[in-house]
């Protein structure tokens, strides 16, 4: 049986970035990537934005050429479907391993509906999701984008900018409810519409139609929409399944120290798949964010070389559609206070949210670097609002 020092299982954004981190650590074992994907590991980003708008090719989306992978000595081992990982004989796929890394990320989660498995009905995780729908956005006028998530936002806008008619299906009465911003909402409200994207709120699909194809979405109020392409961006789940009996403790994804480490010897977990132990708040939470695993992977890296490496960070991502860039630093999802500054129609807008009288995490648009390095020192220390102006 071949043995490989390093096993990273799962081809993204964080197995790239630890490859890279391990090696310029001192890292000098044998490495093979195992991944799904045919694909080298790509950045996902452009596949809502500029990559769906037909602005960029596959090429550029990649996060490092074939040449970084030869140069650093890795067994590229693409198009393997990992079923299984055995902990206590320390193999995996066939292949022993001295270290593993699971990056295995996320898997789309599908609607339920009647038809939802129509030509026609789309999710959007990999690149050729992406390609399929730019095609399929070419021979058609008409999309339904459902859920109002980062998927949903930023799609339904590529889609409105290639000149498709899209309808925005949201259930619940806020866009974006998962920012916990009523401002946010209330302005994307009135961007979207002012594109033309027709919002539809508080309604769900009840079921796709069509005879060989999707033609029409039927919702749970009755009414029907035209529709020759939809998209569902309806949230993700940690790609674990494969961990089933391994012995390596899941929940909502796999658990690690903030070393990534799991409760098994010499395996690991990082980026989406990985619920870490954020140190700042305390607590364990799982990101699902490119910024995510690209800071994860590097880390990752070098703490698989042996050297000093963890989670030691303000965890930040953003979104961006219709021009309008929204960063969030912190964690947002636990606040029991709230404060809202600034205006985001006039594009300078900070949402504050605390919790236990710290503060939690920022939503906002428009400032300047020196304000977000400030906002970003800010997070985990007590804090007053009342002290705090937008700059
Ligand atoms: P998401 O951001 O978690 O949003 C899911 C949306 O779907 C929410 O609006 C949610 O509403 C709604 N929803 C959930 N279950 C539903 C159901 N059964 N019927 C109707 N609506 C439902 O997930 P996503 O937009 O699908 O994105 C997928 C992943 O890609 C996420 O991990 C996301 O972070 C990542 N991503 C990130 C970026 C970025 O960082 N810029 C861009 C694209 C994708 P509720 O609030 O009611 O649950």
């Amino acid at each position: 049986m071949q043995r490989f020092d390093l096993i990273i299982v799962g081809g993204g954004l964080t197995a790239a970035r630890a490859i890279g981190a391990y090696r310029d650590a001192g890292g000098d074992g044998r490495i093979a990537l195992l991944s799904r994907e045919t694909r080298l590991p790509y950045h996902r980003p452009p596949l809502s934005k500029r990559y769906l708008r037909g602005e960029t090719d596959a090429e550029s989306t990649l996060v490092e050429p074939e040449e970084f992978y030869v140069r650093n000595g890795v067994e590229l081992l693409l198009g393997t479907d990992v079923t299984s990982v055995d902990a206590r004989g320390q193999t995996v796929s066939g292949y022993r391993y001295g270290q593993l890394l699971i990056a295995t990320g996320s898997l789309p989660r599908k609607l339920g509906a009647p038809g939802a498995d129509l030509p026609g009905v789309f999710t959007l995780r990999s690149l050729d999701d992406a390609t399929a729908i730019r095609e399929a956005a070419a021979q058609t006028r008409d999309a339904v984008v459902v859920g109002s998530g980062f998927i949903g936002m930023e799609v339904a806008a590529s889609l409105t900018e290639l000149g498709l008619d899209v309808s925005l299906l949201s259930r619940d009465s806020d866009l974006f409810a998962q920012l916990r911003s009523p401002e946010i909402s209330e302005h994307l409200v009135s961007v979207y519409r002012d594109r033309g994207v027709e919002i539809i709120r508080g309604d769900e699909v009840h079921a796709f139609r069509g005879r060989s194809r999707l033609d029409t979405i039927e919702l749970h109020t009755g009414r029907e929409l035209g529709a020759g392409l939809a998209v569902v961006g309806i949230g993700v789940q940690p790609a674990t399944s494969f961990l089933a009996g391994s012995a390596i403790a899941l929940d909502d994804g796999i658990l690690v120290n903030e070393r990534f480490r799991t409760n098994v010897p010499n395996v690991y977990a990082a980026g989406d798949v990985a619920r870490f132990y954020d140190p700042l708040f305390g607590r364990r939470r799982r990101i699902e964010h490119w910024s995510n695993a690209d800071y994860q992977g590097a880390e990752v890296g070098k703490v698989l070389a042996g050297a000093d490496g963890g989670y030691d960070s303000v965890s930040t991502f953003f979104t961006e559609s219709f021009g309008l860039t929204l960063k969030v630093f912190g964690d947002i999802s636990h606040h029991d206070d709230r404060f809202a500054r600034g205006s985001f129609e006039d594009g300078d807008a900070v949402v504050l949210y605390l919790e236990r009288e710290r503060l939690a995490g920022t939503l906002h648009t428009g400032q300047s670097e020196e304000a977000e390095t400030a906002l970003k020192g800010l997070i985990g220390k007590p804090f007053s609002a009342e002290s705090f102006a937008v700059t």
